[in-house]
Parts: structure tokens; C-alpha cells; sequence
């Protein structure tokens, strides 16, 4: 077993992408057989306390199934619709399946907007920290393709799994669908193409070769998998691209058997994990801290709690990223940035508060934190 695989036991958090021909059988329904096997080895993975995302594809395919449409070139309204359709087909099967193993699920649509906008994000990532660290719930996310107005493309989700896996900082994302790996070639015309096992670089001459590749399975098929393995290696997270239908394919993964391709990020980009909350825009506002909670940040790897902070300044709104910044002899510095969970005015009217009086403060308390761990950054 290669180091690099032996890591991959280690992860704690990790996103799974299961394409539309891993969870629904060749006339497009729902494939209950196959996603009992898929749920039974991620359940295996919950049990041993780790933190399990899953986008699914397949709500086109199973809502073309479902209302037996065999017409293959639907136009965009009419693959919205079906989308519709199917998607609740797809989870009703999972909460069945993964209800079997004890296990629940969430369902969770995203579009662009959600990823791209700050705010709609902040509430995402809560959201899905809720569900994962005290729910322990299996949130299940695909694209809002309904009204999705990008339209609905094959090939998206592997770009959602990335970025979602980026954004949470995930350890792992692995990619399962119907290739089998990364070739050095186009399998389908050469016979001489090999998977490769490992890869450290994305190299320009890799990037042309999938374009070439094209087709109809190229949107789906290699180029969008090479972009979410450059995306995902930028964040500092490994992926592993693989046969979703081979079996047992998630307990020989994490049990560091050599399926499929992995594709390692740098480890200085490893380090440099969260660093675009810590560098990617300016801070709008600074929130100075105690020594309590200044300790509870540093060494406990603590939430900022409202009781522990002593003033507010700028003028920010929830979402935005802050500095926090402590007073230590009369000097500030500053110790971490986040995003805070509460505006500027309403963060003023209940610094030095009790979370539990939050809601005497406002009339309401959304958040108990100021600043989640989850989405701090000590500097
Ligand atoms: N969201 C689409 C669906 O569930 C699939 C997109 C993709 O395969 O990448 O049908």
C-alpha cells in the first residue's frame, strides 16, 4: 500500500459523488440493489465517526423513468421538469436504503448562487455543520436543477462535489461514476490507453487530451473530472476517481487499495487549507475579544462566544468576514478572522452576553456563536 493511499484511512471528512449511472440501472430507475451497497459502506464510515457528504446525480434519469419518457433530447424546461420528478424519487430511496443501515439523510439543492454568494453560503455551511457534527445525519446534495438557470448540465455535480468539498474543507472527494479512472488516452478508441494510478499534477498536456476526449461523455466524462481534480487540488483536498459500480469500491478505497486514480494536492497547498477565508478579501470589521475567550479560541479550538467580546467596530453584516483582535498590554493584536454570524449592530447590542440572553437582546437568537469555529481561522 502506498503511502499515499495509507493517508486516506485518516480522513475525517469526506464527500462522495455518485454519478447518475451509479444509482439508477440501465432504463433509468432508481437501482435499490446497488445503493444498498453503497449506503451499507458509508454507514460503515459514519459508525467509525466520520463526516460523510454525498451529491447524487440521477434525478433527470429517474424522473425520465418515472413518467416513462424514452425521448433522449428533452429540451431545458422539459429536463428541468423531470428533474423535479425524479428527485424525489431519489430520495425517497435514499432515506429508505440508508434507513435500513440506521443511518439518516438530509436533502440539500444547491445552484451557483449558494457557493457564490457569501451570505446564502455562510447559511449552507452551517446548515451542513449542523447536520454533520450534531445531528450526524448524511446530508445527500445535488443541484436545484428546477431552477437552476445555468441549465442543466451532465457533468455539474462533479463540479458542485469539488467546490462543496473545497469550501468545507473537506479531506477527501471521491469521485464515483461509470470511468473507471484517469487514462493517458481515450479508452474507448485506444487500446492502449492506461489508467494511471496516481497524479501530483494537472499538466496542460493532460487538460487538452480530456478536451479531445469531448463527446458526448466528455462533459460528463473526463474534462469536468480533471477540472473538479484541479479545483479540489487548489483546496488542498485529495480525490480519487473510480468505478462506482465495482465492488465494495468506498471500503477499498479508504482501506487504501489501489482503485482507481488519485490525484494528490501539493503539501504546501495541504497547509494552506482555510487560507481564503484568512486572505481572500479584506476584513469589513473588527470585534476585539478578552483573554477568556481568547484562550478558549487558541488553545481549546473553541467558537467565539458574544459573552467574550469587549468591542465591536466597522460595519459589517452577517456573513462578512472580521478580524478578532485581542488587547495584550495595551497593544492589539490580532489573533484570527472569520465570518460573523451576526451584523455589526445587532453583534454590539449583545457583546458581554450570555448566549442564553441573546434572545432578550435582539427577540431572537439565530446563532449562539459570534464567529463558528467552523468558519475561523487563527493567524
Ligand atoms: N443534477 C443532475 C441530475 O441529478 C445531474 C448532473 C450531473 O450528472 O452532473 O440529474
Amino acid at each position: 500500500m502506498s503511502d499515499a493511499r495509507s493517508q486516506l484511512q485518516d480522513a475525517a471528512r469526506i464527500v462522495i459523488k455518485l454519478g447518475s449511472k451509479v444509482v439508477t440501472t440501465p432504463d433509468g430507475a432508481v437501482d435499490e440493489d446497488h445503493l444498498t451497497h453503497l449506503a451499507e459502506q458509508v454507514a460503515e464510515l459514519t459508525r467509525a465517526g466520520k463526516q460523510i457528504v454525498l451529491v447524487t446525480s440521477g434525478a433527470i434519469r429517474a424522473g425520465r423513468a418515472h413518467l416513462g419518457i424514452r425521448d433522449q433530447s428533452l429540451d431545458l424546461p422539459a429536463r428541468q421538469a423531470t428533474a423535479a420528478v425524479g428527485q424525489i424519487e431519489l430520495m425517497w430511496r435514499y432515506r429508505e436504503i440508508f434507513g435500513k443501515f440506521g443511518q439518516p439523510t438530509a436533502q440539500v439543492l444547491l445552484t451557483q448562487l449558494e457557493l457564490s454568494d457569501f451570505r446564502r453560503y455562510l447559511h449552507l455551511r452551517n446548515t451542513l455543520s449542523t447536520l454533520l457534527r450534531e445531528y450526524h445525519v448524511v446530508p445527500v446534495l445535488n443541484e436545484n436543477d428546477s431552477v437552476s438557470a445555468d441549465g442543466v448540465q451532465i457533468g455539474e455535480n462533479d463540479r458542485l462535489a469539488a467546490v462543496v468539498a473545497s469550501k468545507l474543507e473537506a479531506d477527501l472527494l471521491l469521485s464515483l461514476s461509470d470511468v473507471p479512472g484517469y487514462y493517458n488516452g481515450d479508452p474507448n478508441r485506444d487500446p492502449k490507453a492506461e489508467l494511471i494510478p496516481v497524479v501530483r499534477e494537472i499538466t496542460p498536456e493532460m487538460e487538452k487530451a480530456a478536451l479531445d476526449s469531448g463527446g458526448p461523455a466528455g462533459r460528463g466524462g473526463m474534462r469536468t473530472k480533471l477540472d473538479s481534480a484541479e479545483l479540489a487540488m487548489n483546496a488542498g483536498v485529495i480525490m480519487v476517481i473510480a468505478h462506482g459500480r465495482e465492488p465494495n469500491v468506498i471500503r477499498r478505497i479508504m482501506a487504501g487499495e489501489e482503485v482507481g486514480t488519485i490525484f494528490l494536492p501539493k503539501a504546501e497547498k495541504l497547509r494552506s487549507r482555510k487560507r481564503w477565508i484568512a486572505y481572500a478579501a479584506l476584513p469589513k470589521g473588527r470585534i476585539t475579544v478578552d483573554q477568556g475567550a481568547a484562550k478558549a479560541l487558541l488553545e481549546a479550538g473553541k467558537s467565539l462566544l458574544p459573552v467574550g467580546v469587549t468591542t465591536v467596530e466597522g460595519n459589517f453584516e452577517a456573513g462578512d468576514m472580521v478580524s478578532v483582535m485581542v488587547d495584550e498590554a495595551g497593544r492589539r493584536r490580532e489573533i484570527a478572522r472569520g465570518l460573523a454570524n451576526y451584523n455589526s449592530a445587532d453583534l454590539k447590542r449583545i457583546q458581554g452576553c450570555r448566549s442564553k440572553d441573546i434572545p432578550k437582546r435582539l427577540g431572537h437568537r439565530d446563532f449562539d456563536e459570534a464567529i463558528h469555529r467552523d468558519n475561523l481561522v487563527l493567524l
